[in-house]
């Protein structure tokens, strides 16, 4: 009871919440003076889960002129589901930049107004600054292992990751990426392998596990060289051995366009096999990371027992690599607009622990006004109100720094505070196996 009431509460100010953000993102077109607003942010979801008055300090949302009997309050949240974010090197200055340009200084992401907030410890097994594939073993596993393992501890020994413990579970489960599938983030989540650089292998190991949705690039891994797919260049499997043909036989849809992607008409219980660039997906994204997070979740939501997905924006790494600003801040803007869209399906869905957090910061990315003696700056910047802003780096490599981590619904208490990468796999877990 008190759970339910709990999550009802949520639920009602995750979506004034929302309207506050509609309204700072579009002030000629708030949701008071444009009632289609409101209605994209799903009110027929939102009004049968209204408590009584008593139950919130916030107002209620009022019932249409229209209606003649008030909304029943529902106890049934839907089935279990597991959404995490992971900006690949994207720090607290990544997110806060993106804020500052796409809304002014005192705008908010809609992945920073989520109501926890924690900050996670990112050193590997091996060393103080960890890659991705050691940090996505951490969260996967809950267990830190050394750069460049993926699923694996240190003595070689394999973890299982809570996509398999979802997968066990008879959850629903997909893995969605801007980066090659075979990539580290999306890979610790999926294969156990002692490198990371060895992606066909990857590639057949992650086809054995019967992901529900995988979306994202690296078309050329799953693909025998004798084999042209739908880019440019053969595939890296051997001739016979591609992998796309013998998964369709077995049940997957196969799609490598954005049109085929959003006419799709999956049969339930059918997998989807989503590959849209020979490697990494070219900017502007086709699809885009929102348009492939609502896919997956269309699709992975129909499972009864629960789903997992995680969602990779893993181009931040690289433009924080290149000491590109510009496109730092874009890309993480481009991950807001897909957590905003799943936080619209939460509030139909309630039981779903929403997380969006990074692996590990990249390039010591600060936020500065113009001045001699700065490393290596990158700008000028300006906010919608037109203040300028620059940003300097101090490194074209990660660094060391916690990186925040922000998240919604059952057990995202445990993610107040700081602490080791591995909670984040604690609070998954539970969500898994804590009903
Ligand atoms: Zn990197």
């Amino acid at each position: 009871m008190v759970y339910n009431r709990t999550m009802l509460r949520r639920s009602i100010l995750a979506w004034l919440a929302l309207l506050v953000f509609l309204g700072a993102c579009s002030p000629q077109v708030s949701p008071e003076r444009n009632p289609g607003i409101t209605a994209t942010a799903e009110p027929t979801t939102v009004a049968p889960t209204a408590p009584p008055p008593t139950d919130v300090s916030a107002p209620t949302p009022e019932l249409s002129p229209t209606e003649t009997t008030p909304p029943t309050p529902t106890s049934d949240p839907g089935p279990p589901g597991i959404i995490l974010f992971i900006g690949d090197g994207m720090g607290a200055a990544h997110r806060q930049a993106a804020a500052w340009l796409a809304l002014g200084m005192d705008g908010t992401l809609v992945m920073d107004s989520l109501l926890i907030h924690g900050w996670a410890q990112t050193a590997s097994a091996d060393s103080p600054v960890t890659d991705s594939a050691a940090s996505a073993t951490a969260m996967a596993t809950g267990q830190l292992t050394n750069n460049q393992v993926l699923g694996m501890d240190p003595a070689g020994q394999p973890l299982e990751s809570i996509l398999e413990l979802a997968q066990a579970h008879g959850w629903a489960v997909g893995l969605v990426t801007t980066v090659p599938l075979t990539h580290a983030t999306p890979a610790a989540f999926a294969v156990h392998h002692n490198s990371r650089y060895d992606e066909p292998e990857i590639a057949r190991k992650m086809m054995a596990l019967e992901i529900d949705v995988l979306l994202g690039g690296g078309e050329d891994d799953f693909f025998g060289w004798d084999e042209a797919g739908c880019f440019t260049g053969n595939g890296r499997q051997p001739a016979g051995e591609g992998l796309v043909s013998p998964a369709v036989e077995t049940g997957y849809v196969h799609v490598c366009t954005r049109e085929e992607l959003l006419s799709l008409d999956l049969p339930p219980g059918g997998k989807l096999l989503g590959l849209f660039a020979g490697d990494e997906l070219a900017a502007p994204f086709s699809p885009s990371l929102e348009e492939m997070t609502a896919a997956a979740l269309a699709v992975l939501s129909q499972d009864p027992d629960g789903f997992f997905l995680m969602v990779e924006a893993g181009q931040i790494d690289w433009a924080a690599h290149d000491n590109q600003a510009e496109e730092v801040m874009q890309l993480t803007i481009g991950l807001d607009a897909a957590v905003t869209q799943t936080k619209i399906f939460t509030l139909a869905r309630p039981d779903t622990l929403l997380i969006v957090t990074a692996d590990h910061e990249t390039g010591g990315m600060s936020l500065n006004q113009d001045g001699a003696g700065n490393f290596r700056q990158d700008g000028p910047f300006q906010t919608p109100q037109g203040t300028t802003f620059w940003v300097d780096w101090s490194t074209g490599s990660h660094t060391g720094e916690n990186v925040p981590v922000t998240a919604e619904g059952p057990y995202s208490g445990l993610l107040a505070g700081e602490y080791p990468v591995t909670r984040i796999y604690e609070a998954m877990r539970m969500m898994v196996v804590g009903q």
